[in-house]
């Protein structure tokens, strides 16, 4: 079967990282039968050097006429590219904004996992560790908080500011159902995050995830407080299969659960929409500071695609075996310079992707 992927490289380490996960992909490809097709575009700071803005129309139409679209990183250092003197809507990050609104992206998924060869670099104490976690945090991505009305004025000689968080029904369930789906395919457990105790609009969050839960009796719903979720998280990751919650929650839950695995460039992500098109990039940045040299970790940017695979391409064993493969590498003692420690072999981005390659 030909898949089309739009691939985006980026800025700084993104073209390294882009070069090793279709390495990995094409191993993929001549193992299974697949023949997976890129088409590159520019995005982020090198779009602005080449049309001077950030994502050209052009561009994103080819994303959305694509199957999928891989991203490496954008953007350039903060304090020293000229890229930030520009206005904020042509700055390179607005052109990944630019994109998740193009393609109507409202589902974000980070998973949280914890490598057995991992383990050291975890933050946590042993005994909460225990056998390791891998849990997903599943993040609403186009409303609530950050979406709703705001405004800041002065009453009375005060200043006062307001925003607003409003979910309607239709936002809440197909983003539960992109809960449950995925829960289906992992261990059946799906955790909605809220604060039913305050807030109207998780009370209705609350309401709408058991309507849905209904259409899937072999998935088991729980709710949780968010500020309990917040504790549990460093408690006990390993009660965690779906973390379901709504934008600012998830903005921060997503990012504790990423703190607890310790190593950035491990950390996978996923964005969906209605259809199966989804935008697959590693959480972390372009890393200016290690650009070029071959040091960054491609393991974040090649899961990614191993999701890519998993959900809008239903690839499930090709998915297990790049992660299987990954583990396998890790094992052996493999690590790039960022989850380095005693004993093991340091290997460069290039070597790295070829080891996985080669595990395939
Ligand atoms: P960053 O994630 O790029 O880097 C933070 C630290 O982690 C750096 O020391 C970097 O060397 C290291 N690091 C990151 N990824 C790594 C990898 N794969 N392997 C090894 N080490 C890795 O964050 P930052 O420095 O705050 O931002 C740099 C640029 O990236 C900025 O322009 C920022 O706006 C942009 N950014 C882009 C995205 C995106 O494209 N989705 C996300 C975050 C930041």
């Amino acid at each position: 079967m030909e898949y089309k992927i739009t691939v985006i490289p980026g800025d700084g380490i993104g073209p390294e990282i882009i070069a090793e996960t279709k390495k990995v992909l094409n191993q993929i490809g001549r193992k299974y039968h697949h023949h997976f097709s890129y088409t590159e575009v520019l995005m982020g700071g090198a779009s602005i050097d080449a049309y001077g803005v950030p994502l050209t129309e052009d561009a994103l139409n080819i994303a959305r006429q694509s199957d999928s679209v891989l991203l490496g990183a954008v953007g350039g250092n903060v304090g020293q590219s000229n890229w930030y003197s520009l206005p904020p809507h042509l700055r390179p990050e607005a052109g990944l904004l630019a994109l998740r609104k193009g393609l109507n992206l409202f589902t974000n998924i980070r998973p949280a996992i914890l490598f057995d060869a991992l383990k050291e670099a975890c933050p946590l104490k042993q005994e909460i560790v225990g056998d390791g976690f891998d849990f997903v945090v599943i993040r609403e991505l186009t409303g609530g908080l950050y979406f709703g009305e705001r405004k800041t004025f002065e009453e009375n000689g005060i200043r006062k500011a307001i925003d607003t968080l409003v979910y309607d029904e239709n936002e809440i369930r197909r983003i539960a159902r992109w809960a449950f789906e995925i829960a289906r395919k992992r261990k059946k457990r799906v955790c909605s995050v809220d604060k039913a105790n305050v807030l109207d609009s998780s009370r209705l969050w609350r309401q709408v995830t058991e309507e849905v839960a209904r259409d899937y009796p072999d998935v088991e719903l729980s709710h949780m407080l968010v500020d309990n979720c917040a504790m549990q998280l460093v408690k006990n990751p390993g009660q965690f299969d779906v973390i379901l919650t709504e934008n600012m929650f998830g903005d921060i839950l997503s990012d504790e659960a990423s703190m607890i695995t310790g190593s950035i460039g491990m950390l996978s992500s996923a964005s969906l929409g209605d259809t199966k098109l989804g935008l697959y990039e590693p959480s972390h940045g372009s890393a200016p500071d290690i650009a070029g040299q071959d040091k960054a970790n491609p393991i974040a940017t090649i899961l990614s695609a191993a999701m890519m695979l998993r959900y809008s391409f239903g690839l499930e064993k090709e998915a297990d075996a790049i992660e299987n493969a990954i583990k396998k590498v890790l094992d052996k003692g493999y690590r790039t310079q960022d989850i380095m420690s005693e004993g093991k072999k340091l290997v460069g981005t290039s070597k790295m992707g070829d080891l996985i390659g080669a595990e395939l």
